[in-house]
């Protein structure tokens, strides 16, 4: 045993051990009952980031954990390798996707190999490469077969200079990214999957996950699928100019509308229709279209206008102006017979519901602030004194001038329905419409079908031929792959580069033999991260995406890791995707993922120089701290200028990330992976600061130096029984055995609730207790030796999951054993309760509130023991002297609180 902590020296031949021991790989049925540890799998950008590394450890030190605990471990890891990373840099740099993709995945692997992630990577896998995204293509058609695939025109970013369609990311700020052109929109046939087939589903089985799953995340997804309850109602437009043919009555079918002359509106508040003074309606909306040259000038510019600014793409979520205008149109209240005037406004949506709403600004906030800018009247029809629902995110019960009330309460101003609650005339107006022909219960979602066509070489091709004969025909099973071609001009302009390389697109169709085009859009990449953790499963099956039964041991997921940016998104679509698989008959569970922990993100400090009006490097900058590291002041060193500190995200521009490679260089792969683990809870943000990797590497060094203080002596006396030793256990040695005890409960506990962060606190002073152990190895008893042995050994096994290279280094200078601790059948240590129970533990005392002591008591004392040990205590007989003792409180082994009457003065 080297006397120093080379860190490079053990992980790099740990590393090796690994992989030729196959230590990680696993097989199904193998005894042992099995568990499923999953990180979301990166995109191989070429560089591995901190956010990446700090994932990764999660993974890996519940992987090892289990393993320790005698679970049989699916540990893998993959290339979400599609996407437009790789054909910008094609475009850019002239370089070929596949050649860019495939350096970027080998040089990523060897990061995650020199962290030592205990990955299986027997099952990597890449999207990109055609065995898997075949499957990508059967499921296609797969769906196609189910009635979830469809194909309809649907609209993009388009830049009219480029001719090519644009990304929600290549349009942002409503320019082209490459030429600045205005981005319009434009219409085009696309391929969509039928998400909204399981809309219920994926609300109602929130229900299954929601004790593994963050609240958060949860309610994220349910405001996406965006379910509301509620009716439809129909308004007349007596002076529509309507001229009615049957194809259009049809296509207004499809829109949701009964009839040309009226407006069906979606509401979730039908209680509040007496207060409605406008229909708003969205520009596309079938009524507008058809009445539009009757329209005034003023009226059709300002259509033309909404519909410039809504082709501009805007960030989910942003708030958009309120703007519209009366069209002159009437609609007829259905239950007032009060005519109102028909607006188009900016904010709604042809998408959602009907593209039609009433306004009730007295009990709708969007609807409040339209009335106010444009002056339209305000009426309220629900009381606002009494409510016993609160609806929406205010809970305000006054009802004035400036606000809307979204709360239930009685009906006024409602001719008949005035004097009833909201919830009664909810129910009654509803079957009343229902009755009368002019409304009905409905439900809506939010939620759209997902749209995958993507104008782009970059994905999976979708498996479609278009034939002028036998129309669209999708390609037989047996023939895939569709297999991208090796090249493609990348130009950045015109057509989808597929559609320029003629061998891919000319074909013959699979039905009549005659000449044929493929469909040249490829798939958004969501669809391959939607199923990549069960081709983890059986990566190698060339017939199936996995096989059925392989697939049933490992799934589902037990423990699932990621950012919460993938809250919505991927986990909505991986979801449906598992639903889907489950209607096929591949699978016989609803939901993929028991267990979800999203990660914060890793943030570093950043220098903002005023004088330079730019970032500046860390080394241009001094700093003076305050004692938890906190920056107090900051100057430039060239100038002494001030610098303005700031946290932020990682970036290279702010000059405050760190390379992984570059820290796993300096100081080893165990000590970054403690500190990314340490740091902070694994769910809140992480701020990087090299003093704490320094506090890393000192506790590993702690460790080894433990373990070269004792090895020798702990290898010669071997393995030591209790009840054989010669001589008592001395009172240190009790003590050093008791704290290895608790440590062991503590952290196995933490675990358990998914605290990565504190059971490193709790090593640390089972550290310091064996440092403070101080009888000499060499004239230990035999006893001495049983206890620091067993504080030791469980140290180290405890350790593994956080640092597994010097873990693994200390158990074989320890044992002897070069196979590694998991193929010695080692486990975690397990505690023993007797010990761990405390001799004594300290309760607090408290007067009127205020800690004024603490006294040692057994943690069985009774109350009467407590109170009589209270008041005996100095510090407290100093406080309660000459006073009023009112109450006593004691709360066993917890507290003993004690009232005391306040001083007169
Ligand atoms: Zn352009
Ligand atoms: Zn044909």
């Amino acid at each position: 045993m080297d006397e120093k902590y080379f860190a490079q020296k053990i992980e790099q031949k740990w590393q090796k051990r690994w992989a030729e021991n196959k230590t990680f790989e696993v097989e199904i049925n193998d005894g042992r009952e099995k568990f499923y540890a999953l990180e979301m799998l990166p995109y191989p950008s070429g560089r591995l980031h901190m956010g990446h590394v700090r994932n990764y450890s999660i993974g890996d030190a519940l992987a090892w954990y289990k393993r320790l605990q005698g679970y049989n471990v699916l540990h893998p890891i993959g290339w979400d390798s599609f996407g437009q990373p790789a054909e910008q840099a094609a475009i850019k740099k002239g370089v070929n996707p596949r050649e860019w993709t495939e350096d970027n995945i080998n040089q990523m692997r060897q990061q995650l190999q020199r962290l030592g992630i205990s990955y299986d990577w027997s099952r990597e896998i890449a999207a990109h490469r055609p065995e898997y995204y075949k499957f990508d293509q059967w499921f296609f058609l797969k769906m196609l077969e189910l009635g979830l695939t469809y194909r309809k025109d649907s609209q993009v970013n388009w830049c009219p200079k480029c001719h090519t369609t644009l990304s929600n990311q290549q349009a942002s700020g409503g320019v082209c990214w490459r030429c600045g052109t205005q981005v319009e929109k434009q219409s085009r046939p696309q391929w969509f999957l039928k998400i909204t087939a399981y809309a219920e589903e994926l609300l109602s089985g929130i229900k299954e996950i929601e004790a593994g799953w963050a609240e958060r995340v949860l309610t994220m997804q349910r405001n996406w699928i965006g379910r509301s309850e509620g009716a439809f109602v129909e308004f007349q437009i007596p002076n529509s100019r309507f001229q009615i043919s049957n194809s259009e009555q049809q296509k207004n079918l499809e829109f949701g509308i009964w009839n040309l002359e009226s407006v069906r509106v979606f509401t979730t508040r039908i209680d509040t229709i007496y207060g409605a003074n406008a229909i708003v309606v969205a520009v596309e909306h079938p009524i507008i279209e058809h009445n539009f040259d009757n329209f005034p000038e003023a009226v059709k510019a300002k259509i033309e206008e909404i519909k410039i600014e809504k082709a501009k793409p805007t960030d989910y979520g942003e708030e958009i102006e309120k703007d519209g205008i009366d069209t002159g149109l009437k609609a007829v209240n259905p239950f007032s017979g009060e005519e109102l005037p028909v607006w188009v406004g900016n904010y709604v949506m042809m998408e959602y519901g009907t593209g039609a709403v009433m306004s009730v600004p007295a009990h709708d906030e969007r609807d409040f602030e339209f009335a106010k800018k444009f002056g339209l009247p305000i009426k309220q029809v629900v009381s606002g004194q009494w409510s016993a629902v609160s609806e929406g995110s205010k809970d305000q019960k006054t009802k004035s001038e400036d606000r809307a009330t979204t709360d239930y309460g009685i009906l006024v101003n409602s001719d008949e329905w005035s004097g009833k609650t909201s919830e009664e005339a909810k129910r009654e107006m509803t079957k009343f419409a229902e009755e009368n022909n002019f409304g009905k219960m409905a439900t809506t979602y939010r939620l759209r079908d997902w749209g995958i066509s993507r104008q782009r070489f970059w994905g999976a091709p979708i498996p479609i031929v278009y034939c002028e004969t036998c129309g669209t025909v999708p390609v037989p099973f047996e023939n895939l792959p569709v297999e991208l071609p090796e090249s493609a001009p990348f130009t950045g302009v015109g057509e989808s580069p597929l559609a320029k390389v003629p061998e891919f697109v000319y074909t013959t169709c699979p039905k009549c033999d005659e000449p044929a085009r493929r469909e040249t859009d490829t798939m958004d990449t969501f669809v391959n991260s939607a199923w990549y953790y069960f081709r983890y499963t059986d990566p190698h099956n060339r017939e199936l995406p996995f096989n059925p039964e392989i697939t049933a041991y490992w799934m589902p997921v037990d423990q699932y890791i990621g950012g919460v940016d993938h809250a919505v998104m991927h986990l909505l679509y991986t979801r449906f995707w598992t639903k889907m698989m489950r209607d096929l008959g591949l699978i016989n569970f609803d939901e993929p993922v028991k267990k979800l922990l999203t990660q914060g993100m890793v943030v570093g400090e950043s220098y903002y120089s005023k004088s330079k009006e730019s970032y500046v490097p860390p080394d241009e900058v001094k700093t003076v701290r305050d004692e938890k590291g906190k920056v107090v002041e900051a100057n430039l060193k060239s100038d002494n200028s001030q610098v303005k500190v700031a946290v932020e995200k990682m970036s290279k521009s702010k000059y405050n990330g760190v390379d992984p490679d570059d820290m796993v260089m300096i100081y080893g792969a165990d000590a970054v992976r403690i500190f990314a683990l340490f740091a902070a809870p694994v769910e809140n943000e992480l701020v990087w600061q090299e003093t704490g990797i320094d506090g890393a590497v000192r506790f590993l060094q702690r460790v080894y130096r433990l373990v070269y203080r004792w090895h020798k002596a702990l290898v010669v006396s071997g393995q030591l029984q209790l009840s054989e030793l010669n001589g008592e256990l001395s009172q240190d040695a009790r003590k050093l055995r008791q704290k290895t005890h608790q440590t062991i409960k503590r952290i196995t506990e933490n675990f358990e609730s998914g605290q990565f962060n504190t059971p490193i606190a709790a090593l640390m002073e089972l550290s310091n207790a064996l440092g403070d152990f101080k009888v000499e190895p060499k004239i230990a008893s035999e006893a001495d030796l049983f206890a620091v042995d067993e504080a030791i050994k469980s140290l180290i096994l405890m350790l593994t999951p956080y640092a597994p290279h010097i873990c693994e280094e200390l158990w074989e200078v320890l044992t002897g054993s070069a196979k590694g601790i998991l193929q010695s059948d080692e486990k975690f240590p397990v505690a023993d309760e007797a010990l761990v129970k405390a001799d004594e533990i300290e309760i607090p005392i408290q007067i009127n509130g205020k800690l004024r002591s603490r006294v040692l008591a057994s943690p069985d004392a009774t109350k009467e023991q407590l109170e009589m040990m209270a008041l005996a205590d100095a510090k407290i007989k100093e406080y309660i002297d000459g006073k009023e003792i009112l109450k006593i409180i004691v709360v066993p082994s917890r507290l003993v609180s004690i009232v005391v009457k306040a001083q007169q003065s």
